[in-house]
């Protein structure tokens, strides 16, 4: 083994976790000189010595928890003689190939800390390292350095610029650094805010993604009062504990719910509640609780002081008794308010306490939702702690833009073999959101630095995005709903097809123009062919009946020819006459093969829900009820055309909501199966993707897969991105990235 030099590029998730000091570390114990770098491609290293050899190896068998290495290159460079030692030499700006890493929760490094009284961190707010902190929502710009992040207006003080600038410290090169000498305040103290839950007051807090709003979850007074002062009669409210100890009170959680909750990226998931504990009020009529751990030091410290203030770390492991909800601050539908004018002027008529503090939030990210189904974690928002994480692609493609859905908006950018989904943006429904859509990408195509080359929307024409993606100057690619659902599953797994591809969904924009939600494809490549979908029922109303699940109701019996009584809770007898009249005529009434409008109808049939108060919660009930599915035979059939599970509504008016929501579950699983197998027979396919809203339901995701596992077939489901909306951009983007363009503006 002779002296030699090595030349190491990687790319990855590499910037902002300590990968430098990490690679410091390596080349001191090989006694290697040289330097180390992160610039706009990555990190670029040289070492040098006999060691050379172990350098790489050693480095990949030891990362830092939170880095990500995509890929890693190297080449043998000519020795230079007068390198005495190993540097890390400051960045070098230029063209961006890297991103930042998401925000991460507090590391079990810092907690020591923060309740040690030895430490110089003892009861900050805001310490941080290499391993945690805040990231995506406070920089700026790449490279990540601290000018380019809004910790830019708080010069460091003698004590942190030291360890900033010492490799062997856990704070070397943490952008975000701080302490109490040097680093932001919050405005109120600990002791006040706790002071205020208690009395069962309403506290808005800026979080790490933007404002939250908290109350005390065992108070059943405070949680209604949040309700009316939010204007939000059921939507379910988040709960924050302090550990997975406490969780356990509330909720089922398995060890692998329990890592989930625990990971660095802290997201919500939905847990199956234990019997009634807590008011219903907080999730109404749902057997589940959406469940998070403290996500920054600020809310360590409130369960800390809410446990009378213990120092040291004993009581992070015991069961303790305090539940917080904790929201989105936000005016329903609007997007999460991050600036403190913002809060102060629209949040003082919601909340008793207004907790800011002054650093500015630069990117708005929600918190992620979660929920495990069959052992793997599907998600149902993806924000804080996964976004900007990028998803591999299976091969680069020219750098394309899709611009997503309508609703639960994500858009998508890719940059050669990579796809960055953004966070969850919301529904393009109001202002407030189009406008945070439209920052949200001019931050992340300057983070990115990439030159977009293609566009790609909906086929829907009067989508806001649809609109704007012709107003861009360039090639266009406009992809069916569904197809971009089913697409974005293929992108994730790298599959090129043939495939089977099945989507339940509440609402898409057909290629012939009517409602579409329950489809069968198949996927070769680029192309897609609609196999058949499930039975087309008219939809009175139109978007009405999305909120009205009665109209579906009356709707299906209307088709069956039944003529049972079904006089609707809730609903007016006018009303009712009038549909009934005019699903008697020979009017067009608009058309839908949606699944989600036959959970609605369902759920409306067996009086479970017949007005909803929000998108889904007719479906959310209706699962709520089932354990136990059954398939009524007979219950539904299989034609050219597609699959008609209709035969099982006319059992469901004199049902009771438990069992029906057993005898429909089991039914439309059950043919769902048999329309499958029925295609895969002809096509010789034994691969199906999965995708579209209605596969959030747990009972259907799981028995479905089960059911075509035991049958040999293959299911795939989204992993990195939700299987409703918020997923749809990375079909587009990967059926845009690969079109033969020749002026084509359809796909
Ligand atoms: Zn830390
Ligand atoms: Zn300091
Ligand atoms: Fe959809």
């Amino acid at each position: 083994m002779g002296l030699s030099r090595l030349q190491v590029i990687i790319n990855g998730q590499i910037q902002g976790v300590g990968f430098r000091p990490h690679v410091y570390r390596i080349a001191q114990k090989l006694q290697l000189t040289g330097w180390v770098q992160n610039n706009s491609e990555g990190v670029l290293i040289e070492v040098q010595g006999l060691a050379t050899s172990l350098f790489i190896e050693t480095l990949l068998s030891s990362l830092p928890s939170l880095a990500k290495v995509d890929r890693i290159e190297s080449t043998h460079k000519t020795l230079i003689h007068d390198e005495t030692d190993f540097q890390i030499i400051a960045s070098q700006s230029g063209l961006s190939r890297t991103m930042i890493s998401p925000d991460v929760g507090p590391c079990n490094d810092c907690l020591k800390e923060l309740f040690d009284p030895q430490s110089r961190y003892y009861r900050y707010p805001f310490l941080n390292c290499t391993q945690c902190g805040p990231r995506l929502t406070i920089t700026y710009n790449v490279p990540y350095d601290r000018h380019q992040t809004a910790m830019n207006e708080f010069p460091l003080c003698h004590v942190c610029q030291r360890d900033y600038a010492n490799p062997e410290n856990r704070r070397y090169h943490a952008q975000p650094t701080a302490c109490s000498a040097c680093g932001p305040q919050l405005s109120s103290s600990i002791q006040d805010i706790v002071l205020a839950l208690r009395k069962g007051q309403i506290v808005a807090l800026k979080g790490i993604g933007g404002y939250q709003l908290l109350c005390d979850a065992t108070n059943e007074k405070a949680i209604l009062t949040l309700r009316q002062r939010k204007n939000r009669e059921a939507k379910p409210f988040a709960l924050m504990v302090a550990n997975t100890q406490s969780a356990d009170m509330l909720v089922e959680v398995s060890h692998q719910e329990k890592e989930l909750l625990n990971s660095s990226s802290r997201p919500i998931v939905l847990l199956k509640k234990k019997s009634m504990v807590l008011p219903d009020s907080i999730a109404p009529q749902l057997n589940y609780l959406g469940i998070m751990l403290p996500s920054s030091p600020l809310h360590y410290l409130l369960f800390n002081e809410l446990s009378g203030s213990p120092d040291g770390v004993a009581w992070l492991k015991q069961a303790l008794p305090f539940v917080l909800v904790a929201t989105s601050a936000n005016r329903g539908g609007h997007p999460l308010i991050i600036e403190d004018e913002a809060a102060q002027k629209e949040l003082t008529p919601i909340a008793d306490l207004i907790v800011s503090y002054n650093r500015k939030i630069i990117a708005r990210v929600d918190d992620s939702v979660i929920r495990v189904t069959n052992h793997k974690p599907v998600f149902i928002r993806r924000a804080r702690g996964y976004s900007p994480q990028s998803i591999p692609l299976a091969k680069e493609i020219p750098s394309t833009l899709a611009l997503g859905g309508h609703l639960k908006n994500t858009f998508c950018i890719t940059r050669g073999k990579e796809a960055f989904v953004s966070q969850h943006i919301g529904s393009l429904t109001n202002k407030a959101t189009i406008e945070f859509f439209h920052e949200s990408l001019e931050s992340w195509i300057r983070l990115l630095d990439v030159k977009i080359e293609r566009i790609a929307c909906d086929l829907h024409p009067n989508f806001y995005t649809s609109k704007l993606a012709h107003e861009l100057n360039l090639p266009v690619v406009a992809v069916q709903h569904h197809h971009a659902h089913l697409a974005a599953v293929a992108a994730e797994h790298h599959i090129s097809g043939p495939v089977l591809g099945l989507a339940l969904d509440g609402y898409g924009y057909g290629q012939d123009g009517s409602a579409w939600g329950g489809e069968l494809m198949l996927l070769e490549k680029n192309n897609v062919q609609r196999l058949g979908c499930l039975h087309p029922i008219p939809q009175p109303g139109g978007e009405k009946a999305v909120l009205e699940p009665w109209r579906m109701a009356v709707s299906i019996l209307h088709v069956l020819g039944n003529t049972a009584q079904f006089t609707p809770l809730l609903t007016d007898s006018v009303t009712l006459s009038n549909l009934n009249t005019l699903l008697k005529s020979k009017m067009p009434l608009p058309m839908t093969s949606s699944c989600g409008r036959l959970f609605d109808a369902a759920s409306a049939l067996l009086g479970v829900n017949t007005y909803s108060k929000f998108e889904g919660q007719a479906a959310m009930q209706l699962e709520s009820l089932a354990s136990k599915t059954v398939a009524l035979p007979h219950g539904w059939s299989i034609n050219t055309s597609g699959l008609n599970i209709l035969p099982v509504f006319n059992h469901l008016l004199h049902t009771q909501p438990e069992q029906g929501a057993n005898l429909f579950h089991g039914t439309l699983i059950t043919g769902l199966l048999e329309w499958i197998l029925h295609w895969s027979a002809i096509l010789s396919i034994r691969m199906i993707l999965l995708s579209g809203g209605c596969f959030l339901n747990k009972i259907l995701t799981e028995e479905l897969v089960n059911q075509l596992t035991h049958h040999g077939i293959h299911a795939y489901l989204p992993q990195h991105l939700p299987p409703n909306d918020g997923g749809i951009s990375l079909g587009q983007a990967w059926i845009a990235g690969n079109s033969h363009l020749k002026g084509i503006s359809c796909a």
